[in-house]
């Protein structure tokens, strides 16, 4: 046998760890709105393999068809005996099928604009959004939408661009309150600070509280996380290095880089795995890695470090009760799934009950919820489900994409429902404590 692609050797051995057991199946939200095996794991491993073997062709309708509705939530990496590693398998295929496929140019000419214009600028991804608050505001979208076909309701259901007073950058450094216990930065990334600025100043807040004072890393935008996602690893490579210099460059007190607080778990996930998106790149490599271990999600970092005594207070009526749900790269992607339930249950005056299934993907996936908007939706219907039944006041998440998710579905089906991020819930109870 030859393989079609003598690069894709690594990735064609990572499919013959599949052993084809099929547990992954039933938790796979593709495969169980469709009973499709091509639509599962297990098939798309499959389908990988017959292209990196060279029986399909990378640019086969029904093989690409088949990536883009995966939603790479990863939940099958969960459940699998064999430690198939399947996000980073997607990853490379979807960068292989790019590369194999021809896009009509109105098509290519947005991915372009959008993965290598807007989104590595701050300066761009401000007047983006400007634009976009502005076409909102005066109903400018709502005309476009209505030309935009099967895109309307993903037009419409785009986030209301907050005003520009809450769109204001973090400051350069942010005291602790009380005794300093150390000190880190953040992450502010590229539409939490456009879309959610009040998470990232929630953040900090919570920051200071427990003894950390934060500086940020100035103009920095971009992780590269929706581009390694999305089929452009070669994009994702160059802003991996860019973060990497950028937030090496941070330099606490002690001359050494600080720790880096993500408050976005596809953000978190991703930079936790630099090490193996550059591991073929000998001058990065090992920077990489060292980076990667400086890199901690938001709960872990606060529920390792917090004081044991620290026990923030909320009046009950301000959340009501809440549950939590677990975005995909926090709890498949990251492991981490008790930290942020032990944190909520800290904060005397919170009535927490459990999400039924919340480790299952809510079809947000970060732009999946726009390019497939009827498939995100069908997705979405079991969560909204899941909610109904605890009937809690607040949702609580930690990812920018779910929390996106969860206000458009809720606002469709008409749930008086709150949703906030954990940093927010914390922020309100220490400032309240
Ligand atoms: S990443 Fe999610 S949608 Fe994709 S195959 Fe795995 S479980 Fe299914
Ligand atoms: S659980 Fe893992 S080993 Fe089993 S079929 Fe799915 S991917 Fe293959």
């Amino acid at each position: 046998m030859s393989l079609a692609d003598p690069k894709s050797l690594v990735e064609y051995t990572a499919t013959l760890d599949c052993i084809h057991c099929g547990l992954c199946l039933r938790t796979c939200p593709t495969f169980q709105l469709t009973g499709n095996e091509a639509s599962s794991p297990r098939g798309r491993v499959y389908l990988m393999r017959g292209v990196a073997e060279g029986h399909i062709a990378g640019d086969d309708p029904s093989y690409r068809d088949e990536l883009d509705f995966c939603l790479g939530c990863r939940h099958c990496e969960s459940v699998c005996p064999a430690g198939v590693r399947y996000g980073e398998m997607l990853e490379f295929a979807r960068d292989r099928a790019e590369r194999a496929t021809h896009r009509p140019w109105p098509e290519a000419l947005g991915r372009f604009v959008g993965f290598q214009v807007v989104l590595p600028n701050r300066a761009f991804l401000r007047w983006s959004m400007n634009a976009l608050g502005f076409a909102q505001r005066s109903g400018f979208l709502k005309r476009v939408a209505a030309l935009a076909g099967a895109r309307k309701q993903a037009l419409l259901s785009l986030p209301l661009v907050p005003p520009k007073a809450e769109r204001e950058p973090l400051p350069l450094v942010t005291p602790a309150r009380g005794e300093l216990r150390g000190e880190v930065t953040v992450l502010e990334g590229c539409v939490m600070p456009e879309l959610f600025g009040r998470v990232n100043r929630a953040t900090v807040d919570v920051l200071a509280a427990i003894g950390f004072a934060t500086r940020t890393c100035g103009g920095h935008a971009c992780c590269g996380a929706l581009h390694a996602h999305n089929g452009e690893l070669g994009r994702a490579k160059e802003l991996a290095k860019d973060t990497i210099v950028a937030f090496d460059g941070v330099i606490g007190s002690d001359g050494e880089p600080l720790a880096v607080i993500v408050n976005s778990a596809g953000c978190g996930a991703h930079m936790k795995a630099y090490g193996h998106l550059l591991a073929d790149d000998a001058a990065w490599r090992e920077r990489a890695e060292a980076f990667s271990r400086r890199v901690f999600d938001f709960a872990e970092f606060v529920a390792q470090r917090a004081p044991p005594d620290w026990r923030p207070r909320v009046d009950p009526s301000t959340f009501g009760r809440i549950t939590y749900d677990d975005p995909c790269h926090l709890c498949h992607g990251q492991q981490i799934r008790k930290e942020p339930r032990a944190l909520l249950d800290r904060v005397a005056g919170l009535e927490r009950v459990e999400l039924p299934h919340s480790e299952q993907c809510c079809g947000s996936a970060g732009i999946y919820s726009m390019l497939r908007p009827e498939d995100s939706r069908a997705v979405f219907e079991p969560k909204l489900a899941a909610l109904d039944e605890v009937r809690a006041d607040t949702l609580v998440t930690a990812n920018p994409g779910c929390h996106m998710q969860w206000d458009s579905g809720l606002d469709r089906a008409g749930r008086d429902v709150r949703v906030v991020h954990l940093a927010e819930v914390l922020a309100e109870a220490s400032r309240s404590s």
